[in-house]
């Protein structure tokens, strides 16, 4: 026998099982999109990786030793080389608005887009090769009300799945006028304890000092000894700080201000946050995050403009839900439409109508008799069946319940009506 091809490593693949799940989490993302008045915007999976070096920076954990880079088959060896699959979705997104020339909209502008990203790491649990987030930009609002708002949008959607116990994390990272004092304060705390560093926070301590906060494997009391951003903050960005934490209070969303959490891009500025279930605050754990980026577009080459944006790791969500056993709504009733013989022209034709009227019908394309039939039917989690007979040359089926046994004559207009009750 040929050898069987296993699925990459890191991936998984989204079995019938799994639907329900990722149904609800997509459709209450999709419904928030639209009631928070985001707009959809679809950009490649793959894009030039110098989009990501230069928007994520060289030290950051996706564009260092994450970045999956693609190539095509022809081309000049530095076209083939060029490309990576998306780690996030911000650099193409921002690529995009400046690219399409979206500054001259009606602004803010708020954006929208669920898919796939793709980081090259050790897979482990939660932490995938290709993971889906759902993503949401605002372009054009300095804040400090845009940043709450967002961070209350994601504590609704958790809220709406049903997940408890989700906190908002946040924290300021400032911007460029106070954060080099800052990285400076950190340089000069870190330098003097080098000895208790990982090799990887030595090096984060040269390219980006901030980073070191968030090596996991440094010992708890040396990092809540470090100096806090918040105590380093222009007068600005102190106040920026202010309303977005006042705002937070005033509209009741649960959140910690978290002086670890400086998030691992380097085009952060300011507002920084991330979203975890208390008690499982580790890194591996967050369940989405996100913060502000008003030096972003001027860096891709567009004109300042200020941004922010979270993304929430659908995966994830998905997990937290199945460790809370959160119930998930119960899904449409499923019918199956049988009968007898060779009737599959009036099987199919009951079935077009049925499924105009709305209803999910199933078939069955078999010469089994009617016993066989239902049988599958229920195995297939049908609720009704309708059972197709002489009376269809009237447009009456027979409508039967397949959890109490209940049959009756109906006709076919009726039948959506009489399953939805
Ligand atoms: P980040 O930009 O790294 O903060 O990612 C935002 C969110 O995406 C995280 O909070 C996770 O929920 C999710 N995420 C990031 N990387 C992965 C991964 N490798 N596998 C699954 N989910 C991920």
């Amino acid at each position: 026998m040929p050898r069987q091809i296993s699925a990459p490593r890191g991936t998984r693949d989204l079995l019938p099982e799994d639907g329900p799940a990722w149904e609800r989490v997509e459709s209450v993302a999709r419904d928030l999109s639209r009631r928070y008045a985001f707009e959809r915007i679809e950009v490649p999976l793959f894009e030039r990786a110098e989009l990501f070096a230069r928007g994520l920076g060289e030290s950051s954990d996706a564009v260092e030793k994450e970045m999956f880079r693609v190539s095509g088959a022809r081309g000049s060896d530095e076209e083939r080389a060029a490309w990576a699959l998306r780690p996030e979705p911000t650099a193409g997104i921002v690529r995009s608005f400046i690219e399409n020339g979206m500054h001259v909209r009606p602004g803010p502008l708020r954006l929208t887009m669920i898919g796939p990203m793709f980081r090259y790491d050790r897979p482990q649990a939660g932490r995938y090769r290709q993971f889906t987030q759902w993503d949401v930009e605002v372009l054009g609002d300095a804040g400090p009300a845009v940043d709450a708002e967002l961070i209350e949008l994601g504590q609704r959607f958790y809220g709406e799945l049903g997940l408890t116990d989700v906190v908002a994390h946040v924290n300021s990272i400032g911007d460029a006028a106070c954060r080099p004092a800052y990285r400076q304060a950190l340089v000069d705390y870190f330098g003097a304890h080098l000895d208790r560093l990982t090799d990887d926070s030595r090096r984060r301590l040269e390219i980006n000092p901030l980073r070191v906060l968030d090596d996991k494997h440094l010992a708890g009391d040396l990092v809540d000894g470090a100096p806090r951003s918040t105590d380093h903050l222009c007068d600005e960005c102190r106040t920026h700080l202010r309303g977005v934490l006042d705002l937070l209070d005033a509209l009741g969303v649960r959140h910690v201000v978290d002086h670890r959490l400086v998030r691992g891009l380097d085009y952060y500025t300011r507002t920084a946050f991330e979203f975890a279930i208390a008690g499982h605050e580790g890194q591996q754990q967050a369940l989405g995050g996100g913060g502000r980026y008003d030096g972003l577009v001027e860096l891709l080459g567009g004109r300042a403009t200020p941004g922010i944006g979270f993304g929430i790791g659908l995966d994830r969500t998905v997990l937290a839900m199945a460790e809370q056993e959160v119930a998930l709504p119960s899904s449409a009733p499923l019918v199956a439409v049988v009968g007898s013989g060779d009737d599959h022209a009036d099987r199919l034709r009951i079935a077009a109508t049925l499924r105009a009227a709305g209803l999910a019908i199933r078939p069955d394309g078999s010469t089994r008799k009617l016993g066989k039939q239902l049988e599958s039917a229920v195995k297939a989690g049908a609720t009704w069946a309708v059972i197709i007979g002489a009376e269809v040359a009237d447009e009456q089926v027979a409508l039967k319940n397949l959890a109490t046994g209940e049959q009756s004559n109906v006709a076919v207009d009726l039948v959506a009506a009489s399953i939805n009750g």
